[in-house]
């Protein structure tokens, strides 16, 4: 091989390398921790905490409910016990016998509500959980096949990386020096049609005489890439 296509034969071993280490990289993290899993956990804490919150606001309305009725029935009973002779003080009593009625009326309303949206809380909360328990099923069942994945890709990485430091090997240092003087990513172009690959500029016909020949490294006179022939 010309040194050029040896570079061009590195360059593809160094990006199959760095595939396979990002594929890897991945499957460890989902292997790691399941994004599905996490955000299904998350998901299910969210709605435990908003069902705990709304079963505290219970209690305490149970409790101010259970207050008003107490004083609301002791006011009734002073009302009628006939005790009180005054009219002006009897018509003020009633009045705010009426008035405690109309609020608890309220008030049981609103605790009618918070049992509604206390039901819909233990609802999210159960679905929560089975979507929580969907994703580790799903994902315990995706295991075996990301495990068998990870050690296939394990393995072709030794060889490719052994491949690539062979094929580096291979290349005279003049060619390497080249090669890692490019400052452009990746440092090597193809070229079909007299033309660069990489940024789509004609190559000079001397270029392309030197290019045929193949001894020599030839770059791009526009982006800088070490030239081959596809
Ligand atoms: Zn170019």
């Amino acid at each position: 091989m010309k040194p050029a296509q040896l570079l061009l034969a590195y360059q593809r071993l160094v990006e199959k390398e760095r595939e396979l280490r990002d594929e890897i990289e991945r499957v460890e993290s989902l292997l790691a921790s399941d994004p599905d899993v996490a955000h299904g956990e998350q998901a299910l804490a969210n709605a435990r905490a908003e069902k705990q919150a709304i079963q505290l606001r219970l209690r305490e309305s149970d409790r101010e409910r259970e207050a008003h009725r107490t004083r609301l029935r002791s006011r009734e009973k002073e009302l009628m016990s006939g005790r009180i002779r005054n009219p002006t003080e009897l018509i003020q009593m009633n009045q705010e016998v009426q008035h405690m009625k109309a609020s608890f009326a309220e008030e049981e309303e609103a605790e009618l509500r918070l049992m509604e949206e206390a039901e819909l809380a233990e609802q999210a909360v159960l679905e929560a959980s089975e979507r929580l328990q969907e994703a580790r099923t799903r994902s315990a069942s995706d295991e075996p096949a990301l495990r068998r994945d990870l050690e296939s890709w394990q393995a072709e990485l030794v060889t490719v990386k052994a491949d690539s430091e062979a094929a580096w090997a291979q290349v005279t240092p003049a060619a390497q020096n080249a090669y890692l003087r490019v400052r452009v990513h990746p440092p090597v172009a193809e070229v079909d049609h007299n033309q660069c690959l990489a940024c789509h500029v004609t190559v000079t016909s001397s270029g392309m005489q030197a290019l045929r020949k193949g001894d020599d490294i030839v770059h791009c006179d526009n982006c800088g890439r070490i030239l081959v022939i596809a």
